[in-house]
């Protein structure tokens, strides 16, 4: 199947990252070309006065929490977790699978085409991505026995799925850990062990709150990130969520292991995580950053035009400096780096021959997005557009938004499904 993208603004994200006024040609579900096109092709989109992308990358997610959206508003990380513990604890794997699939379409539909999930019962999260037709990178989370309601060893449970998966299209999978306040150095131990032997990579949630840190030190005497490092685990095949409260040496400590960091800002700032991931400094330590939206209980979305703005604005204001972050900065980590934190810049995050035909197209023709210039259109796409102007998405070459609808799924008995899971779950009234 071919297809060609006629006439865009192709936002290549590439080394030069050049932005042109031309075609992306698709054969096989990968770029064949990019520019000034000749050939044609069995289908062709007409992609006047839009933009053409790589499709974002969301680096940490719990996907199926769309079931908890809206459970847990104007509450810290505490309260949330029990709120969502509780619900979790109800949960049957149909539930999963399609909270999963909502948040699959939703994702889609706003020019994500790639997540790294973190959740239990990860196979069923993975029914939802085949359904949906995503790119899901998914981690099986791990915890220590005490603490978790998976039925039989969760080590054992996130092995049995990564070999299950292994070589998959679109699932790749990958070993979780939930973070050191429910992991003992035996949990962290056995999951870098895993994803070693594995050849996997490795997700946890790291120095997210100030208690966080302060209890692992009372425990260690050593803050979350020396005490990774001290045990062994820090290494270039870790992406960790948060890094909200770490001290300078703690970043060069990641820098120096190559671990990879998924800065949250909406999900630290709705949850009063109180500190800001130090960006600036990690960039300086050649820590790879790329963005996550976190879960929907504390997000509620996960629209990365948004979580883009909202990672730009976040640093300027706090640092008190406009230049910092700027716009080419924040696509590149909803994009290249992004994939370079999931161990795959060399067939993601960018729009280049020979890479996988994941990309979104942009409705620039619209009032919000009015007046357009062309010089500035990447800090349009950050500042100025949104989820909701995506008329395409492709994923591996496949039209998965078509004219703005999906074209996998009945998006609209999904949406009903959902609504009654949650309102049998936890009586939310339609
Ligand atoms: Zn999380």
């Amino acid at each position: 199947m071919s297809l060609l993208l006629r006439g865009g603004y192709v936002v290549t994200q590439n080394a030069r990252r050049e932005v042109l006024r031309g075609d992306v040609l698709v054969e096989d579900g990968r770029v064949a070309a990019v520019g000034q096109v000749r050939d044609s092709a069995e289908r062709v989109i007409d992609c006047t006065n839009m933009a053409v992308l790589p499709g974002l990358i969301n680096t940490h997610h719990h996907v199926a929490n769309t079931l908890l959206r809206g459970a847990a508003d104007d509450v810290p990380l505490e309260a949330m977790l029990e709120t969502a513990f509780a619900i979790d604890a109800r949960l049957t794997r149909r539930d999963v699978q399609m909270g999963a699939l909502l948040g699959c379409i939703e994702m889609l539909k706003s020019g994500t085409t790639s997540f790294h999930d973190l959740f239990y019962w990860e196979d069923e999260v993975a029914r939802g991505v085949r359904e949906a037709g995503i790119r899901g990178f998914l981690s099986w989370v791990v915890l220590d026995e005490a603490f978790t309601t998976q039925r039989g060893s969760p080590l054992k449970n996130a092995e049995q799925f990564a070999r299950k998966m292994k070589g998959d299209e679109l699932v790749t999978p990958s070993v979780g850990v939930q973070g050191v306040y429910v992991a003992s150095e035996e949990t962290w131990a056995g999951a870098r062990a895993l994803a070693d032997a594995l050849d996997a990579g490795l997700h946890a949630h790291l120095a997210e709150t100030r208690s966080e840190v302060y209890n692992h030190r009372k425990k260690t005497s050593l803050r979350p990130v020396e005490w990774l490092e001290k045990i062994g685990f820090l290494c270039d095949r870790l992406v960790a969520a948060h890094c909200v409260w770490v001290t300078l040496n703690e970043v060069r400590a990641l820098g120096r292991h190559g671990v990879k960091v998924a800065h949250c800002p909406t999900s630290n700032m709705k949850l009063a995580s109180g500190g800001v991931a130090p960006l600036p400094e990690m960039f300086e330590a050649g820590v790879t950053v790329s963005l996550g939206t976190d879960s929907p209980i504390s997000n509620n979305g996960m629209d990365l035009f948004q979580e883009m703005k909202a990672a730009a604005l976040l640093h300027k204001s706090t640092r008190w400096d406009a230049s910092v972050l700027p716009a080419q900065r924040a696509l590149d980590l909803a994009t290249i780096d992004g994939a370079r934190a999931l161990r795959a810049g060399d067939r993601l995050g960018s729009i280049e021959p020979g890479k996988l035909a994941d990309l979104a197209v942009l409705d620039l023709h619209r009032a919000h997005a009015t007046p357009f210039n062309r010089n500035n259109l990447i800090r349009h796409l950050v500042y100025t557009c949104r989820g909701s102007d995506v008329r395409y998405a492709l994923v591996g070459g496949r039209v998965v938004v078509d004219d703005g609808s999906v074209t996998t799924v009945d998006e609209s008995s999904v949406v009903d499904r959902v609504q009654e899971i949650a309102s049998e779950l936890y009586g939310v009234n339609g």
